[in-house]
């Protein structure tokens, strides 16, 4: 959780690709799915769920769309020339967009809350036991929007 009105910066590993992103988040998730291992080279990618009215930007990140598994599009936002991923958007309900918690500078100011997609967890990743962990979404009943 990012609190109501804590201010985070981020950006990508050149420094060509700057953000800003004020809380409250909608929540903080650890994403197993099979595009996020494609697309970050890693087994799951740590994302923090805001608002697109939260995040301020400096810099044009390029961009990749494909087609999520739930049929929607998919619009992932990183760097052209180093390749970092920032932040990845979609037809997602109430316009908001998933944080690569990896690029804030400093990525210990967020906790995951949970576990998405773990059908498609790899055998050697780990996740916290103490968080839920769903097979693939998880329910949005307690989120504002
Ligand atoms: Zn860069
Ligand atoms: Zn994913």
């Amino acid at each position: 959780m990012v609190g109501v009105g804590t201010v985070l910066d981020g950006g990508c590993l050149c420094g060509a690709i700057r953000y800003r992103l004020t809380g409250p988040s909608l929540f903080v998730s650890q994403c197993c799915c099979k595009d996020c291992q494609k697309a970050t080279g890693t087994g799951h990618t740590t994302i923090v769920g805001i608002h697109k009215s939260q995040l301020t930007l400096e810099g044009t990140p390029a961009t990749y769309t494909n087609r999520g598994e739930t049929g929607g599009s998919v619009t992932r936002h990183f760097c052209g020339t180093c390749g970092g991923r920032l932040y990845t958007s979609g037809d997602l309900p109430g316009e908001f967009i998933m944080v690569q918690a990896g690029s804030l500078d400093d990525p210990g100011s967020v906790t995951p809350e949970s576990v998405i997609y773990l059908k498609d967890a790899v055998a050697w990743d780990h996740f916290d036991p103490a968080i839920p962990k769903f097979d693939t979404m998880q329910p949005r009943e307690n989120h504002a929007s």
